[in-house]
């Protein structure tokens, strides 16, 4: 499966999303998985989402950095510039701190402004955390919803989490891992989120908290995705094999292993495609991942969040089509009633056709395209 066609059908949600609000039918809306990056705080939570969206615009660093929520949507669009060929990608190919006319942010506490800088909305990030949790290492549950448009991201709801802590520092109060935890809980503990259960490859596997935590809400491993970072930091010799191999601790869905930048990266600023470059230079070199290499990395992980979702509105597709031939059959009494009172007026004819033209979109798409609606590997 390409990413481009996965995109499509993300894309088809999102404007049969749009349609159902704007005939006014709540009913029939459409809950996309979220997906959640879950970890011990520092573990690289951050740096894996930053790196899927291919540009730098969260703060990151030690310490407890995230201390809200961020529910940030990934909205695939087209480059309106003839280079790009439209179809969605993660080399990151020209990313660098500063966006283009394509790419944007907006908050959700902030409508209508757009911020075509990465640093501002890296600035906003960090103003509004202050502003609901004060300086001193406060938390809230309260979410930033920040919302990236750009022909650079897969269509995507991703959420940043504050890291599982143990000990209260600065204003926190005594039961900090209680609050931190209960407050996972919350986002986790839905069927439909995806776990991206972050865990530091130089730390040890068995302690890992996102796993543990994960472990809660889906025994059976059924939506947790282990993501291995820092494996740039192991110990000489020493390598994930086992783990990828699901000889250590098994995950249904798999590890994912990936390089991000370290802090002296961040700090001089390395631009995350040159990042990427280096990823990808990591595991096609390393003696143990060479043989593997496309199986490892962004670009990996991401393709398999995006299947992972493809999957799921697949098992929704059926529901969504006997609703739609349902509401067409209402809809249609309802103009014949009124076609007898007010005529061939346009408004009646304009939700018409508006619901059937998407529901010969949607079939074909249902139609045509769910045979191949399977993983990539
Ligand atoms: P979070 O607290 O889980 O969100 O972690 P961050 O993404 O803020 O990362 C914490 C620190 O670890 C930062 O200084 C990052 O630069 C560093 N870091 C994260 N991932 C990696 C990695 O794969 N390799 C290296 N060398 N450093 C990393
Ligand atoms: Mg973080």
């Amino acid at each position: 499966m390409s990413s481009g066609f996965g995109t499509e059908i993300v894309s088809v949600i999102n404007r049969l999303q749009d349609v159902f609000s704007a005939v006014g039918s709540p009913a029939a809306q459409i809950d996309l998985p979220q997906i959640c990056v879950l970890g011990s705080q520092s573990s690289g939570k951050s740096s894996v989402l930053e790196n899927i969206v291919g540009r730098d615009f969260l703060p990151r660093g030690t310490g407890i950095i995230t201390r809200r929520p961020l529910i940030l949507q990934l909205i695939h669009r087209r480059a309106s510039t003839p280079a790009a060929n439209g179809t969605a990608k993660l080399d990151g190919a020209e990313a660098d701190t500063h966006a283009n006319e394509n790419e944007w942010g907006e908050f959700l506490h902030l409508p209508g402004e757009k911020f075509d800088d990465f640093n501002k909305i890296r600035a906003e990030i960090v103003r509004d955390t202050e502003a609901k949790t004060g300086r001193n290492a406060g938390i809230s549950p309260q979410p930033i919803n920040l919302r990236i448009y750009s022909p650079n991201v897969l269509t995507l709801t991703l959420v940043d989490l504050p890291g599982l802590t143990k000990v209260p520092v600065g204003d926190q109060p005594k039961d900090i891992e209680k609050q931190i935890k209960n407050m996972l809980l919350r986002y986790i503990s839905k069927s439909s989120c995806l776990i991206l259960a972050v865990t530091a490859a130089n730390a040890d596997l068995a302690n890992s908290d996102g796993l543990k935590l994960a472990r809660e809400v889906d025994p059976e491993g059924l939506r947790t995705i282990g993501v291995l970072t820092k494996l740039d930091l192991m110990d000489q010799g020493t390598d994930v094999v086992d783990i990828l191999a699901g000889r250590f601790i098994p995950l249904r869905l798999g590890y994912v292993p990936v390089v991000n930048r370290g802090q002296r990266d961040i700090d001089q600023s390395k631009p995350i495609a040159a990042a990427l470059e280096q990823e990808r230079e990591y595991f096609e070199n390393h003696p143990s991942y060479k043989s593997k290499a496309q199986y490892c990395g962004t670009p990996f992980l991401a393709r398999r969040l995006n299947a992972h979702l493809m999957r799921h509105i697949q098992s929704m597709l059926p529901d969504v089509k006997a609703h739609i031939t349902s509401q067409l059959q209402k809809y249609n009494a309802e103009l014949v009633s009124l076609g007898s009172r007010i005529g061939d007026g346009s408004s009646q004819s304009i939700v018409l056709n508006v619901i059937t033209e998407f529901t010969n979109e949607f079939r074909t798409v249902i139609d045509g395209n769910t045979n191949d609606l399977s993983l990539d590997e």
